[in-house]
């Protein structure tokens, strides 16, 4: 007999990845292939590649990791990042076709848990943040996950911080919001306001940008006080060490009142969905 698997599903934007992972994170399989645009083809598409992977191995617990929003108790996904994915009934779906347990959250929720499982299980009060397209974020309390009211995820990318930006002047982020930290700090903003990609940008530019997630920081650990910010997404990689010893000086600075966190980049690197996705499914089987 083989030996049982979780299976770690993230629906991204443009790709989803299905693998097959034992509780000890070793990857047995692996399947990337484009995002279906239209949910029928998504959800038929990966209940092949979930066979695929499983290979006959009996599945202990299936987790699911994709953009918000989505309602985590029943499993329906909305995600902003893909037009025609409205009301997919995720959970549901998986759960009929393969009689397994299946767990669906928000990535930034499912890479904060991983953080924690996989990391920091000692830490009490873990927020994760992700700097990367966007900004968002995931906050353990006591091993779950802190919800909002009526199921809701709090949005950590849209607090406004008082930013410096280059030629002064506010920045109306997509949301509809004035100043938010993700109209400033994330990949997508950078391009807007510095005219270059995170890769481009020069070390005074990887400054201001490291100052400004500093400020959003220290909003976050004055209201959340947590005892460890774990930082992930391509541009807190890209930016590496000066840019998060910035952001840390800001909060050093600033921070007045709560213990001062301890803030590091994430251990999980650039595999935060796909552990983020297995993350859930161990809490599921
Ligand atoms: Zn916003």
């Amino acid at each position: 007999m083989p030996t049982p698997c979780y299976v770690a599903i993230d629906i991204g934007g443009t790709k989803t990845i299905v693998a097959a992972m034992s509780a000890e994170r070793e990857l047995l399989e692996r399947r990337r292939i484009d995002t279906p645009l239209t949910p029928q083809e998504g959800l038929s598409a990966i209940a092949a590649l979930v066979s695929e992977v499983a290979a006959g191995r009996a599945i202990r617990g299936m987790g699911v990791s994709a953009g918000g929003p989505l309602e985590y108790r029943t499993g329906v996904i909305s995600p902003l990042n893909l037009p025609k994915w409205r009301n997919v009934p995720v959970k549901a779906a998986l759960e009929d076709r393969f009689g397994t347990a299946v767990s669906v959250d928000v990535d930034t929720n499912a890479a904060a848990l991983a953080e924690f499982r996989f990391a920091s299980p000692e830490c009490t009060r873990l927020l994760y943040v992700t700097v990367s397209t966007g900004v968002g974020g995931g906050f353990i309390l006591d091993g779950s996950i802190y919800r909002g009211g009526q199921g809701s995820h709090p949005e950590v990318g849209h607090q406004a911080i008082p930013a410096r930006i280059p030629r002064g002047g506010s920045v109306r982020c997509a949301c509809g919001a004035a100043g938010c930290l993700e109209a400033i700090v994330s990949g997508a903003a950078i391009q807007k306001i510095y005219g270059v990609t995170a890769d481009k940008l020069s070390t005074a530019q990887w400054d201001e940008v490291a100052y400004n997630l500093g400020q959003g920081l220290r909003n976050m650990a004055v209201i959340y006080a947590p005892s460890l910010i774990a930082l992930g997404g391509g541009v807190t990689i890209g930016g590496g060490q000066r840019f998060l010893e910035g952001a840390r000086a800001v909060v050093q600075e600033e921070l007045k009142i709560v213990p001062l966190p301890e803030i590091k980049v994430s251990a999980l690197g650039y595999d935060t969905a796909l552990f983020g996705a297995l993350a859930l499914a161990m809490q599921a089987g």
